[in-house]
């Protein structure tokens, strides 16, 4: 089993989404605050992860951006957080690739979609990504419904498409909302037992990691700051005491000769 941990490295703008004021730079402060401690945890097991990152968050940390690119993958998650890529279409991606490309000095291979909202793998061929991970094959009330599409990876024209990790039959899903909501560990070590593909694209978000202070709803924040950062390191013990890989998203497209 690979498990492909990835962060998606943003402006923290949950409450704005429901209505609740925070300021420009406690956005970022937020999300900088975590991904710190990200860092510093993945550094700690020697763990190769993705970091999909806006262009603006890029912009307003480019030395740190290009600190990570050393040690890890960067990806691109749009330009800015409230970018509706399904209604916005691809000049703005294209822009954030070239801009996160000019800060780290390297090629960017893959992108996610704030939000799930991707303009399409139709689309995404024409950006000059390698592989897209925007996919989440999971039902999410108010959200998006993609309860029947492929659980594996497939290749449409030029892109690769990496889903993130759902069970089989009931779809339930390998990411940080639902380790913070469905039962923690004994549900992380459940699902990722059960997960019969060898590999897992788990998605976290740096903000998870900090306390949140704002009234945004419960379900948002349950679990998150320190009990989140706890339980990830636990779930990194734990895999690795089972013998399971961490890789980043590219080095294991590499390494299964999904791409040349
Ligand atoms: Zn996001």
């Amino acid at each position: 089993m690979n498990i492909l941990l990835t962060f998606d490295v943003e402006e923290f703008d949950l409450p704005r989404e429901h209505l609740i004021y925070i300021s420009e730079d406690e956005m970022y402060l937020h999300s900088y605050k975590g991904l710190l401690k990200v860092l510093d945890l993945l550094e700690r097991y020697k763990i190769r992860a993705t970091f999909f990152v806006t262009l603006n968050f890029a912009k307003r940390y480019p030395q740190l951006i290009r600190d990570i690119s050393e040690e890890h993958e960067i990806g691109c998650h749009g330009y800015s957080h409230v970018d509706n890529y399904k209604i916005l279409g691809i000049s703005k991606i294209i822009e954030a690739k070239k801009g996160l490309e000019k800060i780290i000095g390297k090629k960017v291979y893959g992108f996610r979609a704030p939000r799930g909202n991707s303009p399409g793998l139709e689309n995404l061929n024409k950006t000059g990504f390698i592989y897209d991970s925007s996919l989440h094959p999971v039902f999410i009330p108010g959200r998006y419904n993609n309860f029947f599409e492929s659980r594996r990876i497939f290749k449409q024209q030029n892109i690769i498409e990496m889903p993130w990790a759902v069970s089989t039959l009931l779809r339930l899903p390998l990411f940080g909302f639902a380790f913070r909501n469905f039962g923690g560990l004994t549900y992380a070590k459940l699902l990722t037992k059960m997960h019969n593909l060898n590999f897992a694209v788990e998605g976290f978000h740096p903000w998870e990691f900090v306390e949140i202070e704002q009234d945004v709803p419960f379900y948002t924040k349950r679990n998150s700051g320190d009990k989140a950062l706890r339980f990830l390191e636990e779930y990194i013990k734990w895999s690795l005491g089972r013998g399971y890989k961490f890789k980043s998203c590219y080095d294991y497209l590499k390494n299964e000769n999904i791409i040349a």
